[in-house]
């Protein structure tokens, strides 16, 4: 089976297994655990922010940030189409009494969609404590923000609407690497950003979370109140570290891979839309004839997991552990899965 459900599906290769059978480990809650340390402070460096706080999933990093910049009974400027919308149940009213105040419009956030669901003041409507970004966009496919629309809507958000930012970043590594921006560019744009390993990096889980040293102060509490706090975290930390050693530049692989395979799709069935993608996520829209359960389960007959996003698109992620010839395997079957015979 090739499996390009998604990048979350990559396994642990030896030499990361091995680099967390010899991690030094301590206690995190207690005093702290070296290694986990050592990758906040690398990955606060990456990311030019005073501190970095691990923590076990990208969803937990986004809770972190809602609860330091959120206010009770206030809006979250959110994508319609992000993470923390769809696919987080509901943390941000949960966890943080928020309610998404949503921007439409666009595949992802832009200035102009930002700036169109600003509310005209009133002592009735409601008001908001922070502006969500998320880079690359899940939903819109590993879309890419260009840090020059990243740049005008931060600038918007904290000159304008003086609002903090959270970022969502769980793949901010796939848009370094595709457009050669560097990490800290990005997150200058944000007030605290959350970065996964899980994803292409491969570790077999964590995230983390940075941010100014207050708000990772404040940050350190709600993970600990979210139930976070971990001790010998070290035995993760250390796959964190070696993805981000090893794994980081090859991401190029994985986009070189889902461009070729958008290429064959897109030549080899007419009346699919393959967006065409900026990183390692590739989603196909279908025409009418045909549904995305029924290609998936085609697809997988022929030997190629691939995800239905919903009923009318199907996603299918390049990954560590998909070679390129995989990949191409996977185009050809999914040409013929698509065209239905
Ligand atoms: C995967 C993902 C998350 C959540 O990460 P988990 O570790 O699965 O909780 C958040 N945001 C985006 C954009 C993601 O793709």
């Amino acid at each position: 089976m090739i499996d390009l459900r998604s990048d979350t599906v990559t396994k642990p290769t030896p030499a990361m297994r091995r680099a967390m059978a010899e991690a030094e480990v301590g206690d995190d809650v207690l005093d702290g655990d070296p290694t986990v340390l050592a990758l906040q402070e690398r990955v606060a460096a990456m990311l030019g922010k005073e501190r970095a706080l691990f923590v076990p999933t990208g969803t937990m990093g986004n809770a972190c940030g809602l609860w330091v910049h959120g206010r009770h009974g206030t809006e979250a400027y959110a994508h319609d189409d992000s993470h923390i919308v769809n696919w987080e149940i509901a943390g941000l009213a949960g966890l943080r009494g928020l309610q998404p105040r949503m921007v439409r419009g666009a595949p992802v956030m832009t200035l102009e969609t930002l700036k169109a669901a600003v509310r005209s003041p009133s002592k009735h409507a409601p008001t908001a404590s922070v502006v969500c970004f998320e880079n690359t966009h899940n939903g819109a496919g590993g879309m890419v923000t260009p840090i020059a629309e990243l740049r005008a809507m931060a600038d918007f958000a904290r000159s304008t609407l003086k609002l903090p930012i959270h970022m969502d970043g769980a793949r901010l590594w796939n848009a370094h690497v595709a457009t050669g921006t560097p990490l800290a560019d990005f997150a200058e744009c944000a007030d605290t950003v959350m970065v996964s390993f899980s994803k292409g990096l491969g570790a077999p889980l964590g995230a983390v979370v940075a941010g100014s040293a207050a708000h990772i102060e404040e940050a350190f509490s709600a993970r600990k109140r979210f139930g976070g706090g971990m001790r010998q975290s070290g035995i993760v930390a250390a796959a964190a570290l070696h993805g981000l050693e090893h794994h980081l530049d090859r991401l190029a692989d994985d986009h070189a891979n889902a461009k070729r395979l958008a290429r064959i799709i897109a030549d080899g069935v007419s009346d699919v839309r393959v967006v065409p993608p900026d990183t390692n996520i590739v989603m196909i829209d279908l025409p009418a004839r045909i549904d995305a359960p029924a290609v998936t389960a085609k697809a997988k007959a022929l030997g190629v997991m691939i995800s239905a996003w919903h009923d009318k698109r199907v996603r299918v992620v390049c990954h560590l552990d998909a070679s390129a010839a995989q990949v191409d395997e996977a185009a050809r079957v999914m040409v013929q899965a698509l065209k239905g015979d």
